[in-house]
């Protein structure tokens, strides 16, 4: 059993497969707590009895009926079905932080496969053992890199954290299709980010790097200067041969 937000159909706003379209199972409960965080209600619930997920009625339509939590994977498998009417690019495991309910995704994963949907896996990156439990079955990873400058969250030892995910990602048998992306904000450090972007180009030259500049959320009021977005593409590019700037597309959309 696992504690769900919700299940919907949409595009994917972000990084290397934007416009895909998706259905998107959002898991409750992060181990980060970034200052922009657009996705406030996988971090905290209320006291009490757990709310309920909610769980798209039709592709599209934007109507969600209830879904009592925790829920198996039955009920995750027949969410996935029901919007999988029409035809959808793969099924993204998100959140929060999806490896979080690892135990839960050694059996979801092949479940929605049998279904004959790829599956995509956004995480922060920054818990390796659990990815070495299910890497192996999954065929997309967005990964991000999480400087605490961008984040507002100290976190000393991100960066070795970040360097054992990639090996766990390049190492496996499967080789999942990896790619990165950046969350940039205003107040991004040179150091920090040098280290990320040198991370990359040593652990994964050939993976692409998105650097999306932060939508102002919560007590973020403002994200980088273009200018900025510019300079850091610089220092990337200088080391990696596909880096992109991208803003979230699905938020420029007003789509879930
Ligand atoms: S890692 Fe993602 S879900 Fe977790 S706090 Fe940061 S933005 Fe929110």
């Amino acid at each position: 059993m696992a504690r769900l937000v919700e299940i919907f159909s949409s595009i994917q706003g972000e990084a290397e497969l934007v416009g895909v379209r998706q259905i998107f199972v959002r898991f409750f409960g992060c181990n980060m707590r970034c200052e922009w965080c657009d996705s406030p209600e996988t971090l905290t619930a209320p006291r009490g009895p757990l709310l309920p997920a909610r769980l798209e009625e039709r592709p599209g339509s934007g109507r969600f009926t209830r879904l009592d939590n925790p829920v198996d994977v039955a009920g995750v498998l027949g969410g996935v079905r029901r919007l999988n009417d029409v035809p959808h690019h793969s099924v993204s495991l998100t959140g929060g932080e999806p490896l979080l309910h690892v135990e839960f995704l050694e059996r979801l994963i092949p479940a929605i496969q049998g279904e004959g949907l790829p599956i995509y896996l956004e995480t922060n990156g920054l818990l390796p053992d659990h990815l070495s439990r299910v890497v192996d079955r999954l065929d997309w990873v967005a990964m991000d890199l999480k400087p605490p400058s961008c984040t507002g969250q100290p976190w000393p030892n991100w960066l070795e954290l970040h360097r054992r995910f990639i090996t766990i990602a390049r190492d496996s048998e499967r080789r999942p299709r990896l790619f990165f992306k950046l969350i940039v904000s205003a107040d991004a450090d040179r150091q920090e980010m040098r280290s990320a972007f040198d991370l990359v180009a040593e652990t994964a030259p050939d993976c692409s790097l998105t650097l999306q500049p932060v939508t102002p959320f919560g007590r973020v009021r403002s994200g980088p200067s273009m200018e900025a977005m510019l300079g850091w593409h610089e220092l990337a590019a200088t080391r990696l041969r596909d880096v992109r700037i991208v803003p979230q597309l699905h938020k420029l959309m007003n789509v879930l």
